[in-house]
């Protein structure tokens, strides 16, 4: 396979050139654009992909769980085959270190098998068999449920991880698994990593003799090829990373249809991290040093950087802001993901400095595509009376709270919109430390998808029990997770087969179980 990038959108199983605009990737550590130049599709091409996806939507979701876990398998070791050119691509279009890059790929690659293993395995189906009951007044008939694919899907990549939340990312791994066809609209941040990766979903998808229609990569810039994806009939449900507004957008459009979607969008977060106070007086020093590693990690380009830090007000609050603004000083600037991306951090940055009764114990040099450190401090009561402090900056940014008590503290959480994750640093000895997390939790439970202790929420397991998710607006939907193999319950609903003769049945709710997978049957959990 050639790695030669050509500018090309990938329709029924072919490189296709869009007869929209042309547009460049642009290198935001050099500066400057890179060729070649890229061809965006019109509303007549992103028709003819979602018409071909829902043509081969029958065609795939039949094909036996082994198949499909086979496919993603396959499009793992064809990302693999792009070698060294997708990650100096990648780089190119990113401004991402070559490690952090290598570390995607391997991630990327990862969730791809864990997918295939859940398929092996079988249980994502979740069968249920409630057995007739003939005798019974009046009589239960025989009633077997099964979950299917929704239908094709529309997957929007995200800029911050052009590998692993990208063309063959956490959703179109997870809706792919589930027998949804995927049309994905390739983030215009990072268009030759996309088409080189989407090539090799293609080539993935020949291979193994599925339908052509099953994948689709459409290239461009703007927002009307996202709106007309959404918008058409065939597409059944949305994945999406990104901002805020474009999420809402693309929920809008998803709800105007004539027939309305899901859209799974995750848009904003800003992951508090609570203090405790025995923590704070036991290692408020590495504590410091561990935020601001986390904070800086990645430019501070993650979904689930530590925006925001609550504390008691104190001198050991007060030692933790020193040292936490003594690690983040020699930080250097770095090199963002987007002009446009960087351009909002230091408005970001310049609208929560402006604000009454913010200080900044440190305010890094941030310019152009550059994103500094910066830190600033309020007090819980400043923050309380004030929405603007808790809105998302997407860098290297945090703000610390000095709360008056742990009751202050409890209303700024209170107050919060939904959030990826929530942390506690306690002393896990400490019954006053307990005794505090015991007040916050059932409020994080409301607020939050992940609740952890002495960690920090940078660095998202790909596993069985992740969830990355959160009420609104950290998601569309706070029932769902992107991460780990729960994601795909986004992509499925249930069917019931109700007296159905076992000819007629699908295997996996047929007797007897020949695979031997797990299935409820009568309410009790068997693999029989
Ligand atoms: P974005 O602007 O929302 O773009 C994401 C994707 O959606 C792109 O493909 C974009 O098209 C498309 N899109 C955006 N608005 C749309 C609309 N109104 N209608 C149809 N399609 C639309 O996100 P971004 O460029 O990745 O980042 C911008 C901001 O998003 C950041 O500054 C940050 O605040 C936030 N962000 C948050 C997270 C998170 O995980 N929470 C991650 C990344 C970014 P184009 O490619 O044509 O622009």
């Amino acid at each position: 396979m050639s790695n030669n990038i050509q500018g090309l959108s990938l329709i029924g199983g072919q490189p296709v050139r869009g007869n929209g605009k042309p547009f460049q990737a642009f290198d935001p550590g050099r500066n400057e654009a890179i060729g070649p130049d890229f061809h965006a599709v019109d509303a007549a091409q992103v028709a003819e992909a979602c018409v071909l996806a829902g043509a081969a939507f029958d065609a795939y979701r039949a094909t036996s769980d082994h198949e499909r876990a086979d496919f993603l398998d396959q499009v793992a070791a064809q990302i693999l085959a792009l070698g060294d050119a997708l990650v100096e691509r990648a780089m190119a279009e990113t401004g991402l270190p070559r490690a952090r890059l290598e570390g995607e790929r391997g991630r990327t690659v990862n969730q791809l098998k864990l997918f295939a293993e859940l398929l092996r395995e079988g249980s994502w189906q979740d069968a249920r068999i409630d057995t007739a009951l003939p005798t019974r007044t009046p009589p239960r008939p025989d009633l077997r449920l099964r979950f299917v694919g929704v239908g094709p899907v529309a997957v929007f990549g995200a800029s911050n991880f052009p590998l692993a939340f990208s063309v063959a990312g956490g959703d179109t791994a997870a809706a792919l698994a589930a027998g949804c066809p995927v049309v994905v609209k390739a983030h215009s941040a990072h268009p030759g990593t996309s088409e080189l990766v989407g090539r090799a979903v293609v080539e993935a998808v020949r291979q193994c003799g599925l339908p052509a229609g099953v994948f689709a990569l459409l290239t461009g810039s703007g927002h009307g090829i996202g709106d007309t994806l959404v918008r058409h009939p065939a597409i059944q449900a949305v994945g999406f990373t990104g901002s805020r507004s474009g999420g809402l957008a693309l929920m809008a459009a998803a709800a105007a249809r004539p027939q309305p979607i899901p859209v799974y969008a995750e848009m904003s977060s800003i992951n508090p991290v609570v203090l405790l106070p025995g923590a704070l007086t036991a290692r408020g020093a590495d504590i410091a040093t561990g935020f601001a590693a986390s904070l800086t990690m990645g430019v501070g380009q993650f979904c689930t950087n530590p925006g925001l830090v609550l504390g008691l007000a104190g001198p050991d609050l007060d030692r933790f802001a020193q040292a936490a603004a003594e690690a983040l000083k020699p930080v250097a600037a770095g090199t963002m993901l987007t002009p446009g991306i960087a351009g909002a951090y230091q408005r970001g940055e310049e609208q929560l400095a402006g604000q009454p009764g913010v200080e900044a114990l440190l305010r890094g040099e941030s310019g152009g595509c550059q994103g500094a450190p910066s830190l600033f401090r309020t007090t819980g009561a400043a923050f309380l009376a004030n929405h603007a402090m808790s809105a998302e900056i997407f860098g290297p940014a945090s703000l610390l709270v000095a709360c008056r008590d742990l009751d202050e503290l409890l209303a700024v959480l209170e107050g919060l919109e939904g959030q990826l994750t929530a942390t506690l640093q306690l002393q896990d000895e400490d019954e006053a430390d307990l005794a505090a997390a015991r007040r916050l939790l059932p409020t994080l439970e409301r607020k939050v998808g992940r609740i952890l202790a002495n960690g920090f929420p940078t660095g998202v397991e790909v596993s069985t029990a992740m969830v990355h998710g959160g009420p609104f607006p950290a998601t569309s939907d706070g029932r769902s997770s992107s991460v780990g193999t729960a994601a795909i319950q986004r992509f499925l609903r249930p069917v019931c087969y109700q007296n159905l003769p076992r000819a007629l049945l699908p295997p996996v709710l047929r007797e007897p179980n020949e695979r031997g997978v797990w299935r409820r049957r009568d309410g009790a959990l068997t693999r029989n």
